[in-house]
């Protein structure tokens, strides 16, 4: 029996469909149509919904460019439908989880796209689509935390859920499901350690498997994650079958421990270590220069007459006075030499393997130097002449702790002050006994 379907008929089936229907245009991803369901899923009217476009709806498609690429890979998997597992917008703002499956048409000779899009909220409440527990799970943590992955040993394949992908820059359809993938994309230098980390869990030498590393995306860029996991199933001797793990961005906490770290141990206003960081330095220069019988010479610095220049012209011309200083000092340096800002205008400079009397005359180069380049005030075209006087203490011959070699130099430079300032003064310990 042969049966003449009416127009009606076809529309009552559109409109009576569980699931959202859609009609899209590839070219633009505009929304042609839609059936009850989808408008009644968003929260809008039907009209509402028809002035909306596939990248104002779903979350995961993020401006044209991601469009027309994802148009191509639907276009390449016909006549199979392309799945994309994201998220709808809802009127409210808020965003719910969809299913989606689109497929290619041919309407009047214009290729369409209907995407059948499950609401999975609805799906998971009718405990339809998720009828394990585990899978219930699963998808729950996916909803927490910025990816998850799934690894079945046996045959080495890996799940990479798409909020994973998402994370990555990548597509649904992308990432090959194998370990290889994952360990090719973490960056070399974190590599070995992360493997390490995962078998030592695998092999039971720890509890769980965690490790911070960076990782490259589609773009070639790298992030830093956080990856947990942990053994869900075992065989009956014990060996592991399956590991999951949940995947956490951390880029943003990472540049900011960089950046803590950086102002522990450096000076805001010049760059340079500060004290903490630079009596660390100073111990292991130190040590390098006693176990190669090298000379180290200390040297400590002082501007003269800075409090004038801050009454004078200002704390702000002061800060650049400084900044100039250690610009100046940093261009005639070599690289194994070291500049510290001690305290307010004071520095200690360290000179590996430099006999005292070399470092004499670097020093005095140095004066030199900032007699030829006085400060240019910007505004006012004037220039502030400055000078320093400096103390000098050399490793092994005035002292061989680190203490006491600051200590020299400082008895220097307090005479070198004393002497009218201006000049630089070697520490006189040992002198005369
Ligand atoms: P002397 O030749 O004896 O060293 O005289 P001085 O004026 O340089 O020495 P004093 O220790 O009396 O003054 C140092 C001044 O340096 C006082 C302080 O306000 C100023 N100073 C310290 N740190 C900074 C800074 O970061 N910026 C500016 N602008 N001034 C600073
Ligand atoms: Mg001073
Ligand atoms: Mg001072």
């Amino acid at each position: 029996m042969s049966m003449c379907f009416s127009e009606g008929f076809y529309k009552a089936i559109f409109e009576g469909c569980s699931d959202a229907i859609y009609v899209i245009d590839p070219q633009n991803s505009r929304i042609l149509d839609a059936n009850t369901c989808a408008w009644q899923d968003l929260g809008m009217s039907r009209e509402q919904l028809l002035e909306h476009s596939v990248i104002s709806l779903q979350q995961g498609v993020e401006n044209e460019e991601h469009w027309a690429q994802i148009v191509e890979i639907v276009f390449a998997s016909h006549p199979n439908a392309f799945t994309f597992i994201g998220r709808h917008y809802h009127q409210r703002g808020t965003s719910f989880p969809v299913e989606v499956y689109t497929s290619v048409i041919e309407f009047e000779g214009q290729p369409l796209f209907l995407s059948v899009a499950r609401n999975l909220d609805r799906t998971s409440s009718q405990r339809e689509e998720f009828r394990t527990r585990d899978a219930r799970l699963t998808y729950a943590l996916n909803e927490a935390v910025d990816g998850l992955w799934d690894w079945e040993i046996g045959s080495n394949e890996v799940f990479f859920s798409p909020q994973l992908k998402q994370m990555l820059g990548y597509l649904p359809h992308e990432m090959t499901p194998n370990l290889d993938t994952w360990t090719q994309a973490v960056h070399e230098s974190d590599r070995e350690r992360v493997i390490a980390a995962l078998n030592d869990h695998l092999e039971g030498r720890a509890g769980s498997y965690s490790a911070e590393y960076q990782i490259r995306k589609r773009d070639g860029s790298y992030i830093w994650v956080r990856d947990r996991g942990r053994i869900c199933q075992q065989d009956d001797e014990g060996n592991p079958l399956r590991v999951v793990g949940m995947v956490h961005d951390i880029t943003r906490s990472k540049d900011l421990e960089e950046q803590l770290r950086e102002q522990a141990s450096h000076d805001h206003l010049t760059g340079l270590l500060n004290r903490r960081a630079g009596y660390i330095h100073f111990s292991k220069q130190l040590s390098f220069a006693l176990r190669y019988s090298q000379s180290l010479a200390v040297c400590l610095i002082d501007l003269d007459h800075f409090k004038n220049i801050n009454d004078s012209f200002g704390h702000l011309v002061g800060d650049s006075v400084l900044k100039h200083f250690v610009e100046l000092m940093s261009t005639t340096l070599r690289k194994s030499d070291s500049l510290m800002r001690w305290g307010g205008e004071e520095f200690l400079l360290l000179l590996p393997n430099t006999e005292i009397c070399s470092a004499q005359q670097l020093i005095e180069q140095l004066k030199e130097k900032l007699g030829d380049n006085p400060v240019v005030l910007e505004l006012e075209g004037r220039e502030i002449n400055y000078t320093f006087s400096a103390g000098l203490a050399s490793f092994p011959v005035h002292s061989q702790s680190l203490d006491s070699l600051i200590k020299c130099a400082d008895d220097a430079l307090y005479e070198a002050k004393a002497e009218g300032r201006n000049r630089i003064y070697i520490s006189r310990e040992g002198d005369g006994v």
